[in-house]
């Protein structure tokens, strides 16, 4: 089984997090919970130089209560600004074959850039990202096809041009990966 756990962080639209679970059906047959209830936003991610959230903090967390809850990989939404040092801001963070990955609804929105606000190109994008993060988890690296939801987005432009499906190159990756829970 590949058991999913979406763990929302802050304020977090229930529609957003619903539609991440019919996205995370359709794509990886994963079976999807979500948590029941929203935690707190951390302050000890909180870099006040920044005034952005690391977002290695959120991951760890993530993967800790993949552990704990016995799911194979837990994901965190949040609707804060993340960063990673190095990058001005990142729409999402996972480590390569972990257990967790977070996602933020931030720098997604279209509000951001001047737009009026838009629920459902809001949870495209967010969508989008989630199959991605997990993708690395599952040990997909970016990949240069600009249509593959593994490729790489630094900017929304980026991830609305791609789709939240992988090449077959990718895809062929993510099937060999899956097995492995599948067959459990
Ligand atoms: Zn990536
Ligand atoms: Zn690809």
């Amino acid at each position: 089984m590949f058991k999913i756990l979406i763990l929302p962080i802050g304020s977090v639209p229930n529609k957003i997090l619903r539609g991440i679970c019919e996205a995370l059906k359709e794509v990886y047959g994963a079976i999807c919970e979500i948590y029941p209830e929203s935690l707190p936003v951390p302050s000890e991610a909180y870099s006040p130089e920044r005034k952005q959230y690391h977002a290695s903090f959120f991951v760890s967390l993530a993967e800790s209560y993949a552990r704990m809850l016995h799911f194979t990989r837990v994901v965190a939404i949040t609707d804060v600004n993340l960063f990673v040092p190095g990058l001005n801001f990142v729409f999402g963070q996972a480590s390569l074959h972990g257990l967790g990955a977070v996602v933020s609804l931030f720098m997604l929105r279209p509000e951001v850039y001047g737009e009026p606000p838009d629920m459902d190109l809001l949870l495209e994008r967010v969508v989008k990202t989630v199959i991605h993060e997990i993708g690395h988890t599952l040990g997909l690296n970016h990949c240069d096809n600009p249509r593959c939801v593994m490729r790489f987005s630094n900017h929304v432009g980026e991830t609305d041009f791609k789709t939240k499906n992988f090449c077959s190159t990718c895809r062929k990756k993510v099937d060999r990966a899956l097995k492995k829970y599948l067959n459990e």
